[in-house]
């Protein structure tokens, strides 16, 4: 009728059903936005839905989903309160990048690389820079400091990073190219 109009879709879709349930919706409403409720794709896990809902936020985000709902840990089980809001809002943000990844392989995936080359170069400066949430990853480094800074405590000495810098530039330098 000339409406302008967006489809509610479904709430609980086990992962393997949203891609099918996104191309069903979009032919039989001729393409018209569609808004998914994550959705939530196990219901066994009561206090965890904001985890439950992002993993199939990123599926169907990934399969065309044009506007994603949050979900917080309080889901049903009480009204949420603010922090379960924050958690709620950052899970579905990640879950859409993730999404937007797979949509947008070539500019979706930039970030990604850099953040590798940042691990690689172990420059947590830069990884802080590229994170979605900058604080709460620099908040949990900063709790546990290694004894080498440019490392973490993960695997402290054994650092598998700083090790692998060390022997390519042995290599090198032995084949002559430093
Ligand atoms: S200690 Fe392990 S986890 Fe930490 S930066 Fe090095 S390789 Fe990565």
């Amino acid at each position: 009728m000339g409406c302008q109009m967006l489809v509610e879709g479904p709430g609980h879709v086990p992962l393997d059903e949203i891609e099918g349930n996104i191309q069903l919706q979009k032919r039989m409403s001729g393409g018209a936005p569609y808004y998914m409720l994550g959705p939530i794709s196990t219901d066994v896990a009561p206090g965890f839905d904001h985890i439950t809902a992002a993993i199939g936020a990123a599926q169907s985000s990934r399969f065309g989903a044009d506007l994603i709902c949050y979900i917080t840990p309080a889901e049903h089980l009480a009204l949420p309160n603010e922090d379960d809001v924050r958690q709620g809002v950052q899970a579905a943000k990640i879950a859409a990048y993730i999404g937007d990844m797979n949509k947008y392989p070539e500019k979706g995936r930039m970030r990604d690389k850099e953040m590798s080359k940042a691990r690689r170069d172990l420059d947590w400066e830069k990884q802080f820079k590229l994170a979605l949430y900058p604080e709460e990853a620099r908040a949990i480094r900063k709790s546990r400091m290694p004894e080498h800074e440019d490392s973490c405590t993960m695997c402290g000495s054994f650092c598998a990073a700083k090790g692998a810098a060390k022997l390519f530039s042995e290599d090198l330098q032995l084949s002559g190219k430093l």
